[in-house]
């Protein structure tokens, strides 16, 4: 299946006739055979989301008909989700479990910007004059180019794609070159209800061959990415020569702090634990909010990485399908050796790598690795706030320990990153939990808790984290342009100038 750009309403090859073989990399199988498109391609579809938002009927549809079509989208994803789970099984090597997670929170996703639509109208503004009739209203910010990475496919498109319709945008999705088919899967579902032709549009290919006119192109109004801070330097660069609106979610590097009083008793250093292997090790470390920096009170340390070390241990990688595996590989070849180095350089930096530090290789219970790219769940002890890897997003499963003495320790090596994403803090004392919550310079903190985000509630960082938020009502304001529109009810001669006559 080569026609696989979707462009104006209809799927097709690309213009050049180049193809590219998706590989699943838990075992370097070919999953599918995708388009590959070059900037003509993007260009085309481009033009296309132009003529329906200028021209089409999109933008004249009621915010209620838009919401209905993304409750309809979610229905249809539920319908067709054992295709939509194999679908990013295959491309990222995850469990089919996580597929399927995946897969209900992009529903949510889809059916909580549809009730949030109609919800949102504008307001009346007091004017402060009878005559004056003052009201803010929404309105689309026009073509939208939508760019996602590899690492949650479908989930980090959702996001971007369900708030850009619902507002009344035509958008151009390029998601990340290695994980295009659960991409291909939403476009077809959009395609089947109807949506008009050139307001959805999908190309699939290099990021910066494919990737790069949706930032530079002048007829996209607003660029929204996920994806690394140094691709995100790229496309903020690119779209500052048309001024245009930048969206962007670059990772982070997430510190757990966890205080001793969440670790006194056998309950709670089991619960804290539990987390910190949760926040560091998920979907092998590949979320932009991994808890991959662990912040502990110096008196529980060696307990807690102790155990943290053993829990680390038990983790069983494996193949996506196999029965008892628990986490996956990396997304390729070259990430992989990319994790390997960050460790490496930690080790020449002087920290102590407790467990792991190895690709995972042969049968570990779950399938045989060698076919795929896997690492080992790793452990860097005696980290320091000079070394690389306490800044550096390592982006796969590592976790560095760091310790602290007083809360305002704590604090200052928590808020001691570029980033500011997310961050957690453990304690079973509530006021001190929340005093160091208040402190903490990031967009999403938790407390007592790792990880869990809601449709309703913001999502974004602070500092390099990037800009802008997505999902909850600025998540769909960020799609949308202000408009004051200010009615004078009794026009009269203001008097201003003197009249010569
Ligand atoms: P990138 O930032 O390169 O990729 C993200 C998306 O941007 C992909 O669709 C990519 O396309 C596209 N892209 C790349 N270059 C351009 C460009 N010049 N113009 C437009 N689009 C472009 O991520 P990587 O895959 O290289 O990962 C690098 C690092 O980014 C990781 O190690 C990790 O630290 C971080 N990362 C953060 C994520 C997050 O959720 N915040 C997610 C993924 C990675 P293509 O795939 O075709 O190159």
């Amino acid at each position: 299946m080569s026609a696989t750009l979707y462009i104006d309403g209809t799927w097709r090859a690309a213009a050049s006739g180049t193809v590219r073989e998706i590989r699943c990399p838990a075992d370097n199988s070919v999953v599918g055979v995708v388009a590959e498109a070059d900037a003509a391609d993007t260009a085309a579809a481009i033009a296309a989301a132009r003529r329906a938002f200028d021209a089409g009927p999109w933008r004249q549809t009621s915010a209620s008909e838009r919401g209905d079509l993304l409750l309809k989208v979610a229905g249809a994803i539920d319908a067709r989700r054992a295709e939509f789970v194999r679908a990013e099984t295959g491309d990222t090597g995850k469990r089919p479990y996580e597929s399927d997670i995946d897969m209900s929170d992009i529903a949510n996703c889809f059916r909580y910007f549809g009730k949030l639509a109609a919800e949102d109208p504008g307001r009346i503004v007091d004017a402060g004059s009878p005559d004056i009739d003052s009201r803010i209203v929404y309105e689309p910010i026009g073509v939208c180019g939508l760019i996602t990475p590899w690492n949650y496919p479908l989930l980090q498109a959702a996001w971007k794609v369900a708030p850009a319709l619902a507002a009344g945008n035509t958008f151009v999705l390029k998601p990340s070159e290695l994980t295009p088919h659960t991409s291909i899967l939403l476009l077809s579902v959009l395609h089947d209800l109807g949506v008009p032709p050139g307001v959805a549009n999908l190309v699939l290919g290099a990021g910066a061959v494919a990737g790069a006119p949706l930032s530079a192109h002048r007829d996209v109004d607003l660029v929204s990415f996920t994806g690394g801070l140094a691709t995100g330097r790229v496309i903020a660069r690119e779209a500052a020569a048309t001024v245009k609106k930048v969206a962007l979610e670059l990772g982070g590097k997430n510190p757990n702090v966890i205080f001793a009083d969440a670790c006194d008793t056998d309950d709670r250093l089991a619960a804290a634990v539990d987390n910190a292997l949760n926040a560091a090790f998920l979907h092998s470390g590949q979320v932009c909010s991994a808890g991959a920096r662990l912040v502990i009170e110096e008196s529980a340390h060696d307990r807690f990485v102790d155990e943290l070390v053993r829990r680390a241990e038990q983790i069983r990688i494996g193949l996506p399908d196999a029965a008892g595996t628990e986490t996956g590989p990396l997304i390729s070849a070259a990430h992989r050796d990319k994790v390997h180095a960050y460790v490496e350089q930690a080790r020449a930096d002087g920290a102590i790598i407790r467990t792991g530090g190895a690709f995972a290789t042969g049968d570990r219970g779950a399938g045989n690795l060698d076919g795929g790219y896997f690492y080992l769940p790793t452990v860097i002890d005696g980290a320091t706030r000079e070394m690389a890897c306490v800044h550096d997003e390592g982006f796969g499963p590592t976790v560095t320990v760091e310790t602290f003495r007083t809360e305002d320790e704590a604090v200052v090596i928590a808020n001691d990153t570029d980033y500011g994403l997310a961050g957690a803090v453990w304690s079973s004392d509530t006021a001190r939990a929340r005093r160091i919550a208040a402190r903490l310079r990031h967009g999403t903190v938790w407390i007592n808790d790792f990880g869990p985000y809601l449709p309703q509630a913001e999502w974004g960082g602070y500092g390099r984290s990037g800009i802008g938020r997505e999902l909850g009502s600025s998540g769909l304001h960020e799609y949308r342009e202000t408009k004051h529109v200010y009615e004078n009810l009794r026009p009269g001669v203001t008097g201003w100038f003197a009249d010569a006559r």
